[in-house]
């Protein structure tokens, strides 16, 4: 059986992330270092010459133009926290590894913190990890497609038109080979109204939109994208289709094998955030 690459994809081991941020020190020199890669510029003026002192176990970076005194965190959600920064950092790490999420009672366990605290923590930083991504627009080719997850609620329809169901759009950026780059998921009703909305922020002008002949999709011409729309019907044959495979009809071999790949990819890549694909149907996707 073949091996993954998504699932296999080297991660950043706990000896690892140790060895990097096991201590105050190194975390407060990460921090510095991502803040102001070329040195010290002042949040006031912009300035960078400056002197430093140490009070009440912070460090100060105090401005020679303005004296504004300042420390790394001011402005940060770390700013003011009673909280070490090795529990922020061990925090943000098991948040971005794992692949099924991590429940704030875990978060409690590895740094030994209150509920409350690793439940804000856990917050704080889905909070700030969502305003990062929010400004992200999809380029290039973007296979789109509608998903449904819930659904626990026994009768009712099944996947589109269920009352039991939340619908959201599931967009994925890949290279012209399908391979998988940023992933895209949104809450909406299916209406033109919605995906026009959407992808005024969340497409490029420039991108490319794959979708099956889901009507509504057309809306994302609103936005400058270029849309190819293939109306795939029913079946496990219609997710071998070309269009979504990202393989040119005179593919090569290695054209068709990184093609296969880019498809498990892209199954993968969804699954991993938790959306697998109907197999009675080429276009759904259903939690
Ligand atoms: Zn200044």
């Amino acid at each position: 059986m073949g091996i993954n690459k998504v699932q296999f994809q080297k991660g950043l081991s706990m000896a690892a992330f140790m060895e990097r941020y096991g201590t105050e020190e190194k975390c407060h020199a990460a921090v510095v270092a991502l803040r102001w890669p070329n040195g010290f510029v002042c949040p006031e003026c912009g300035g960078t010459r400056h002197c430093t002192f140490e009070s009440k176990g912070l460090h100060y970076w105090q401005c020679s133009a303005c004296r504004e005194q300042t420390t790394v965190m001011c402005g940060t959600i770390l700013q003011a926290t009673k909280l070490p920064l090795t529990t922020w950092f061990l925090g943000m790490h098991l948040l971005t590894q794992a692949k099924n999420n991590v429940s704030a009672l875990e978060l409690k366990r590895h740094p030994g913190v209150r509920y409350k605290t690793a439940w804000l923590l856990k917050h704080k930083l889905m909070h700030v990890m969502s305003e990062r991504e929010a400004s992200r627009q999809l380029d290039g080719r973007v296979e789109i497609d509608d998903a449904y997850l819930g659904g626990e609620l026994p009768g009712g329809k099944s996947g589109r038109g269920s009352e039991n169901k939340v619908s959201f759009i599931a967009a994925v950026q890949t290279t012209d080979n399908g391979h998988p780059l940023f992933v895209c998921l949104k809450k909406l009703e299916f209406t033109k109204k919605a995906i026009a909305a959407w992808a005024k922020t969340s497409l490029a002008a420039s991108a490319r939109v794959v979708s099956d002949g889901l009507w509504c999709f057309t809306a994302v011409t609103d936005a400058g994208a270029v849309h190819e729309r293939t109306v795939t019907g029913g079946g496990a044959a219609s997710a071998k289709m070309e269009q979504f495979t990202a393989c040119p009809p005179a593919a090569s071999s290695t054209a068709r094998r990184d093609s296969r790949d880019a498809t498990r990819n892209f199954q993968a890549t969804a699954s991993k955030v938790g959306i697998r694909r109907c197999k009675h149907s080429a276009g759904r996707f259903f939690a």
